[in-house]
Order: C-alpha cells, then sequence, then structure tokens
C-alpha cells in the first residue's frame, strides 16, 4: 500500500510503550512517516479500523545478524560469498523480520559493509524494512569468537585505530567480543578474549562520538573486564554472578540475554561443538536471569537470530521466557519497545508519542493477559507505511527519483 499523507487507526487500545497499561479507544494520526497526534476518532485520508485491537509501538530485536538465513549453520551459507550476493540475501531477513512486526533490529555483527549498505537502501525508501542499527564487523582478537563477521584486532592502539575506521565507515555502534561463544568451534565461552586495556580503548572512540559499545560476554571473566573497560550494554551474560548482576545495576549497563538463542542451538541438528557449548550455556542463563530481573538490571529484548536453528519468529518465545523468569509482562512489553529504544541508543521510534516515527503494531488480543497475543496481528505500520493489513503484505514501493 503505498503511503498516504494522513492516516488515522481509530478504536483500538493503545500502548505507548512508556505508560503502565492500554488505554482505552486511542486513536493514533500518522502524517507522512510521523506520529502526529493521539486523541479521539481522528478523520483522515485513509482510516485503518482497529476496533477491539491493541496498538503498541513496532517492537525492536536489540540483537539479530541481518546476514544470517535460518538453519543448522548459517554461517557455512555465506562463507566465501561476495558482499553483494550476502547484501541482497539479507534483504530476505529484514522482510521476515518487518513481517512479525519488528520494526527497528540491531545488527550485532555482519560482513564488511553489507549492514550499513542495507539500512540505508532502507532508509531512502527504495525498500521496505525495519529500522537497522548496525556495527558493521565486531572486533575480536585473532581467531576469537565469531572472527568470520569480524574484524581481527590485538593491542589497544589496533583497537582504537579499527574502532576510528569503523566510525569512518558509518557503523551506529560498536560490538566487542569479550569471551568465547557457542557458535566458534575451538574456544570455550567461559575464556576471556579481548582485553580490559584493549576494550577501554574501543569505549574511549564510542564514546567520544556519542555512540555505544556492546560486548559479547558469556564467561564470567570476559563480562567482568567488560564492564570494568566501560561498555554500554552486554550481551547474553549467561555466567554473570552476583558482582556482576550488582555492577550491572550500578553501572546502568542493558543485558539483552537473546535467552532463545542457547535455548535453539542446545537442540540438536547444529553440528556438535553448538549443541554440547550451547546446552551447558543454556543452564547458566536460566539460573543468572531470574537473579538479574530481581536485581532490576535493565533487561531488553533480542533473539540473536539467525544463530544455528534460532529464526526471527523467537522473539515472541523471548517475551514468554522473560516472564516465565519473574519479569512482569507489562516490562516484557517495555522491554521490547520503550527500554529496547534506550538500550541501542535510538529516541525516533520505541515509544508512541507525536513527533516519533509512525512504526506501529496493531493486534488482535490483548498482550497484558497473554504475551502470546503479539503474534496475532492486524496491521503493521513502518514509518507511516502500511506494510501489513490482516493477510495482505505490501512490502513493494513504486518509487522515482
Ligand atoms: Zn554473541
Ligand atoms: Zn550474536
Amino acid at each position: 500500500m503505498e503511503g498516504f499523507l494522513m492516516l488515522a487507526i481509530n478504536g483500538g487500545h493503545l500502548f505507548d510503550g512508556i505508560g503502565d497499561d492500554f488505554q482505552k479507544n486511542v486513536s493514533v494520526t500518522i502524517e507522512k512517516d510521523k506520529i502526529m497526534n493521539l486523541g479521539y476518532g481522528a478523520k483522515a485520508e485513509k482510516t485503518l479500523d482497529a476496533t477491539g485491537c491493541y496498538i503498541l509501538p513496532g517492537l525492536i530485536d536489540c540483537h539479530v545478524h541481518i546476514n544470517w538465513i535460518p538453519g543448522p549453520d548459517p554461517q557455512g551459507f555465506i562463507t566465501g560469498k561476495s558482499d553483494s550476493f550476502i547484501a541482497l540475501t539479507s534483504c530476505n531477513m529484514a522482510y521476515r523480520n518487518l513481517s512479525l512486526g519488528i520494526t527497528t533490529v540491531r545488527d550485532c555483527c555482519a560482513q564488511t559493509t553489507t549492514g550499513m549498505a542495507l539500512r540505508d537502501v532502507i532508509k531512502s525508501g527504495i525498500i521496505v524494512g525495519p529500522n537497522i542499527v548496525t556495527c558493521g564487523p565486531a572486533l575480536a582478537i585473532t581467531g576469537g569468537h565469531g572472527f568470520f563477521l569480524s574484524a581481527e584486532v590485538n593491542g589497544a592502539d589496533n583497537v582504537r585505530a579499527m574502532t576510528r575506521k569503523l566510525f569512518k565507515d558509518k557503523v551506529d555502534f560498536i560490538k566487542l567480543m569479550a569471551s568465547g561463544g557457542v557458535y566458534t568451534e575451538g574456544e570455550e565461552p567461559g575464556f576471556p578474549q579481548m582485553t580490559v586495556e584493549e576494550m577501554t580503548a574501543a569505549c574511549e572512540e564510542a564514546h567520544k562520538r556519542s555512540k555505544k559499545v556492546t560486548a559479547h560476554a558469556e564467561g564470567l571473566a570476559g563480562i567482568m573486564n567488560a564492564l570494568q573497560a566501560g561498555v554500554d550494554g552486554i550481551e547474553h551474560g549467561n555466567m554473570a554472578d552476583d558482582e556482576a548482576i550488582e555492577m550491572m545495576v550500578k553501572k546502568g549497563v542493558y543485558l539483552v540475554p537473546t535467552l532463545v538463542c542457547f535455548e535453539s542451538m542446545a537442540k540438536p541438528g547444529a553440528a556438535d561443538f553448538v549443541v554440547r557449548k550451547s546446552e551447558i550455556m543454556k543452564l547458566a542463563s536460566r539460573n543468572m536471569i531470574k537473579k538479574a530481573i530481581q536485581a532490576g538490571v535493565k533487561i531488553a529484548a533480542g533473539t540473536d537470530s539467525s544463530a544455528p536453528n534460532n529464526p526471527p519468529e523467537n522473539y515472541f518465545w523471548e517475551l514468554e521466557l522473560f516472564h516465565e523468569h519473574g519479569m512482569s509482562k507489562l516490562d516484557a512489553l517495555k522491554a521490547a519497545t520503550s527500554r529496547a529504544a534506550e538500550a541501542i541508543g535510538v529516541d525516533y521510534t520505541g515509544s508512541l508519542e507525536a513527533g516519533k516515527m509512525a512504526d506501529i503494531l496493531v493486534v488482535e488480543g490483548n498482550p497484558l493477559e497473554d504475551l502470546g497475543n503479539l503474534r496475532k496481528i492486524r496491521y503493521i505500520i513502518k514509518s507511516g507505511q502500511v506494510v501489513v493489513d490482516g493477510d495482505r503484505t505490501y512490502f513493494h514501493r513504486t518509487v522515482n527519483m
């Protein structure tokens, strides 16, 4: 459906991403790509009937790998492929995320500049997709975790130089590999990788530019090193102990636990080394997340899609796991919207307020009764454009320059 100058969503109950409940019968008026106002019974050029439905901000997945197509060995499929091939296949994942109501993804490492290219093509309006916030390649020690989608760096000066180079290439944030992990052969998640000194250099360069740094950190030593270096976020955090959790709370560091990733990779089907390590990390996470929720760590939703056997559809399961482990359904919705926006450092989306980008999800059941109702999609609006209307999708745009 081509964009309308004025669009209104009428008759639904609205959660703005920040408040404590859905408000009854609130209309949303959209002008071009932005929310103009929230009110009652708005008139517009085009109206969407949301009677009895639930309106909320478009969802945010704080940890995806936009280059990976779901399957048992997503990296195997792209190894040796050109940047052009990978950028084009990544479009499929952009559509797939958006069709779930995920209107923003943070890409937590991609081959060379493919993430930035896709981000910019979507931003230009030529193809339809979610907002993409990307780090480009991660920074990892030589042969370290995820070296295949990383720039390999050693020593603080080298890290500083590469961080500057990444910002020259227009990355949005920096991702550090602070520990080993699951989906890289020949390393253990418990072992630390980048040093405090190396990670401090990256944090200094990023923070000078008001940009964020997040660290893949599964083992305790890696988590503590990253926190000491001054990162803004911890990805996974599986083996965080009470001291690490307390430090995250004190420093206001965001945790993106990606629980579904470890649950999924531990299932049979992926390589033996993946299943073995993931089984251990899955159990560590189940123990850690309860404590982190109770301690009040700022937790945001991310899936780590599409790591082995972990497709983007698992997003809703991640929110359900948060709730199972002690988070209220309201906080789970915030972890998917306003808190996620804070975690990834964007202020234009993640809540429904006048002036914000019109990234909106309308579902046919109350998610505060059952988070699974988020799967019952009626409408998806991305930057003011209706991309899903019931069972019809509008992912094509006629564009003239
Ligand atoms: Zn990771
Ligand atoms: Zn990841």
